[in-house]
């Protein structure tokens, strides 16, 4: 198979957690050379990359037949699948201190003396920033976005 190289504005096909289907979607964060976030062309939602090849885990099905908030459940469980795939391609000496007057854009990788290394997400406004730790999300302040934002 021949990979291509992403970018930004590409689109791929993967898994829509909305839709539950594997759909055509719009890149709109790289990690590395993978797509972080995408939004669905189907759905218009904003959600995490998944591969379309579903992972098989021991794990196949869960008989769920709890009422409790599932969606969250099902976010947190995203956001640690998500972490989990990507923490392997973590190198933490490529990390940048987080500092409150640093500039950190999406698909950065950032080391936090607290929540330890995470990856910004998304930028919020112009000084907030959404980072993915191990412990989840967290929002955290930064510099004004430089200009070099397309
Ligand atoms: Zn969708």
């Amino acid at each position: 198979m021949k990979k291509k190289v992403l970018s930004v504005g590409d689109r791929v096909d993967a898994r829509c957690t909305k839709c539950r289907k594997v759909l055509n979607h719009t890149i709109i964060a790289m990690v590395e050379e993978r797509p972080a976030r995408v939004l669905c062309n189907t759905c218009g939602g904003e959600h995490n990359y998944k591969d379309p090849s579903p992972v098989t885990r021991t794990k196949t099905s869960t008989p769920g037949s709890k009422k409790v908030s599932k969606a969250k459940a099902d976010i947190n469980k995203a956001e640690r699948q998500y972490w989990e795939n990507i923490q392997s391609d973590m190198d933490s000496s490529k990390a940048v201190n987080y500092a409150m007057d640093g500039h950190f854009n999406v698909g950065v990788l950032l080391s936090h003396p607290v929540f330890g290394l995470g990856l910004v997400q998304e930028t919020i406004g112009v000084n907030k920033i959404r980072v993915l730790f191990q412990e989840g999300q967290k929002l955290l302040r930064c510099a004004t976005a430089g200009p070099d934002r397309k």
